[in-house]
């Protein structure tokens, strides 16, 4: 997209009205004692984390001064909720949670003061009014079939998959926030008593996949602004946007160099893990796990899993809860199925099979046998 089509496209969000009547974005970061500068350096980071070059920056301020203009409707299926909460509960508000605040979002059950007859009707005349142009995200598995009523919401006793069903089928984009709603996640891990399923075996409609248990803020506020800029995001084999999920968790680990040279955590709680060695042996699945924890870390870039001593259990691929055990040990002999007719996820995100997934499991232990034999034979 040029440079004068993304004018062009920013003019027409300016167009529109802002949903939160006389307050703005730039007046609410103020209000939280964010300075104009605060606010251009947030976006200079944003748009490095959306993979664009720096001269981008003040578009992506502009698209996040205009996040009001585009309703929102956000939907809970079978989940906990850590979704929203990544998202909204941290105690001192970022500008992320704030730009998310102001999203005008025209339907959450977790943050909406409205509930019972109330709520539902509040999504009915939302879908009504929005139709075509409203973004919807959607956090949960969605139970179905025969077992369908393991969810049902409202006063009406919908079930979820009526529910999400009529909202796909009048949105302007759909996105799964979180592994549930992306691939199915923990409630659809063997023997899925509920008939779990994913958003996108659920509607006809185009799910573009934010997965991740959960996803940070960072990537749902991320492809809000990506959408707004450049409308659908490139996608991988998983519908994953690839700004976000395109390189492995072990491409830009910290703990790296340790795995190329061979020191490996044995143990939990071992000299090696007081070190900051690889926690390969001990599990890690960052090899065959497509996201940038890596880099951006959570709670405010502070930590991440692997900084804080314990392997990535591959959140963020499909069917995570049962292709990534042992949770604990390497995955080298483990035979992998995904719910994509046996494509795996390693290599590349976009093209791989399940023997090259396999092929390269061996290799990754081969890799990290002979480092370790290496490292003896030196010392
Ligand atoms: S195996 Fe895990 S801990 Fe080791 S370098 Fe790769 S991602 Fe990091
Ligand atoms: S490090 Fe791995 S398990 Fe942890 S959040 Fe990232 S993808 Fe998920």
């Amino acid at each position: 997209m040029t440079f004068k089509e993304l004018e062009a496209r920013l003019k027409e969000l300016e167009s529109l009205p802002s949903m939160k009547g006389n307050s703005s974005i730039p007046k609410a970061l103020e209000e939280a004692g964010f300075s104009r500068r605060d606010f251009m350096k947030w976006a200079g980071a944003m748009t490095a984390f959306l993979a664009l070059p720096a001269s981008f920056t003040p578009m992506v301020a502009r698209a996040a001064e205009l996040t009001d203009r585009v309703p929102v409707i956000w939907l809970h299926m079978a989940e906990c909720t850590g979704c929203s909460e990544s998202l909204l509960r941290s105690d001192t508000p970022t500008i992320d949670s704030l730009i998310f605040d102001y999203i005008s979002l025209e339907y959450h059950e977790t943050v909406m003061a409205a509930s019972g007859w109330q709520a539902e009707e509040n999504l009915e005349s939302a879908i009504e009014k929005y139709k075509g142009n409203y973004f919807l995200m959607v956090e949960g598995g969605i139970p179905v079939g025969e077992t369908e009523n393991y969810l049902t919401i409202g006063a009406h006793a919908k079930t979820g998959r009526q529910i999400a069903t009529e909202a796909c089928n009048n949105a302007k984009a759909i996105l799964a926030i979180g592994t549930c709603s992306s691939f199915g996640g923990i409630q659809a891990a063997h023997p899925n008593p509920s008939n779990a399923k994913p958003l996108h075996k659920i509607t006809n409609k185009e799910v573009i996949n934010v997965p991740g248990c959960p996803p940070s803020e960072k990537n749902i506020v991320g492809n809000v602004l990506q959408f707004l800029l450049f409308g659908k995001p490139a996608l991988d084999v998983y519908n994953r946007p690839k700004w976000a999920y395109g390189l492995r968790i072990h491409d830009l680990c910290e703990r790296r160099g340790h795995f190329d040279a061979g020191e490996f955590v044995e143990h939990f709680g071992d000299e090696g893990a007081k070190n900051g060695y690889c926690l390969y042996k001990v599990g890690c699945k960052g090899p065959y796990t497509f996201n940038n924890c890596s880099r951006e870390r959570f709670n405010q870039h502070t930590s991440w899993p692997i900084q804080a001593g314990h392997g990535c259990i591959g959140c963020s691929e499909p069917n995570f809860w049962d292709t990534m055990q042992p949770f604990e040990k390497p995955l080298a002999s483990h035979q992998f199925n995904s719910v994509f007719g046996g494509l795996g996820s390693d290599a590349m995100a976009d093209k791989i099979g399940i023997g090259v997934l396999c092929l390269t499991g061996v290799a990754i232990a081969a890799h990290a046998a002979i480092a370790t034999m290496k490292k003896g034979n030196e010392e």
